[in-house]
């Protein structure tokens, strides 16, 4: 084939940032309001706090307030529970997010259950996965959110397209399928107790891999013509002994067959944290009683 289109997730998401930027100013010009992001980090997992940094600059830069809690991964639950608490009644947060995992002796859906599911900005609160399921107006995880906006912009109308999610996790398989069956989709929601994955993955006119495993992906599993979103972020030593970042799928093969797909890095990972910054300006907007931006 002549190659995939490359989906450029890292220029989808300056653009998406900037339009945030340009809500975020108009916000505080006619109303007065800045949105404030929360973000807590519980611990030193070196990864979580590259994450914790870079949302927090990213905040700041469209022009939101960030506010950042770091403890250490010694903090009792209670002291997490009770700045959670805290976060919930403070009128200049708008949005609150835990950075996980947490440490083992916390118990992580008590944590995320205890944020107000309005200022819920990752969608992890049953009450937002319920919304979503149920077809309400919902706080919806970021990374699928990322993956909705790429696929939309590759395809158009997603309606009557055969879909494949490789993972079923709660933070993105999961709310992946609710999403793709909400667009009209007919979905298929695979995992490792999957028979025959590469057959089922052949189906798919979108064909989003979110497993994290290295190269699982092949150029055989995927239907010529098909849309692949590449959700993995797989951590490798290449044969120079250099670490690098790549993701599920083999890209320089699937590019061959596939019609467009996304780029490990620069692809769904840039535009999770911009669909972040937008969770949080819509959270921001319906606290003051404004009608969200789309
Ligand atoms: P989890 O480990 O929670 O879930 C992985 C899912 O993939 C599980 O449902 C698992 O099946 C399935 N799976 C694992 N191996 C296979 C296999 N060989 N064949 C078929 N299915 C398989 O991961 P997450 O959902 O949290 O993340 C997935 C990937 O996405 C990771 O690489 C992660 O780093 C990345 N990620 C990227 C983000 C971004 O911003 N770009 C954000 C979040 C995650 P089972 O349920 O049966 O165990």
């Amino acid at each position: 084939g002549a190659g995939a289109q490359v989906i450029d997730g890292k220029a989808m998401a300056a653009d998406l940032r900037g339009q945030v930027a340009g809500h975020v100013a108009r916000l505080q010009t006619e109303h007065g309001v800045t949105p404030g992001l929360a973000v807590v980090l519980v611990g030193e997992d070196p990864a979580s706090a590259v994450y914790v940094r870079s949302k927090g600059r990213m905040t700041r830069e469209v022009g939101m307030t960030g506010f950042e809690h770091r403890l250490p991964a010694e903090t009792e639950e209670a002291t997490l529970l009770r700045l959670i608490g805290q976060l919930n009644v403070d009128p200049n947060v708008h949005g609150i997010l835990v950075q996980l995992p947490l440490p083992a002796h916390i118990d992580e859906a008590l944590v995320i259950g205890a944020i107000a599911p309005d200022k819920d900005v990752d969608g992890f609160h049953v009450t937002n996965i319920g919304r979503l399921a149920t077809g309400q107006a919902a706080m919806v995880p970021c990374t699928p959110l990322g993956c909705l906006m790429m696929l939309r912009r590759s395809l158009g109308d997603l309606s009557g397209r055969e879909a494949v999610v490789i993972g079923r996790s709660n933070i993105v398989g999961k709310p992946m399928a609710q999403l793709l069956l909400r667009e009209g989709c007919t979905v298929t929601v695979a995992h490792s107790r999957t028979r025959d994955l590469p057959q089922v993955a052949r189906r798919a006119e979108i064909l989003v891999a979110a497993a994290g495993r290295p190269g699982l992906v092949q150029a055989e599993w995927i239907r010529p013509g098909a849309t692949v979103i590449d959700v993995g972020i797989n951590r490798v030593t290449d044969a120079e002994g250099q670490q690098r970042l790549t993701g599920d799928v083999d890209f320089a093969a699937a590019s061959q067959v596939a019609a467009a797909i996304t780029p490990v890095p620069g692809g769904v990972g840039p535009m999770t944290i911009a669909c972040l910054l937008a969770n949080a300006l819509a959270a921001c907007c319906r606290a003051h009683g404004l009608p969200a931006p789309d």
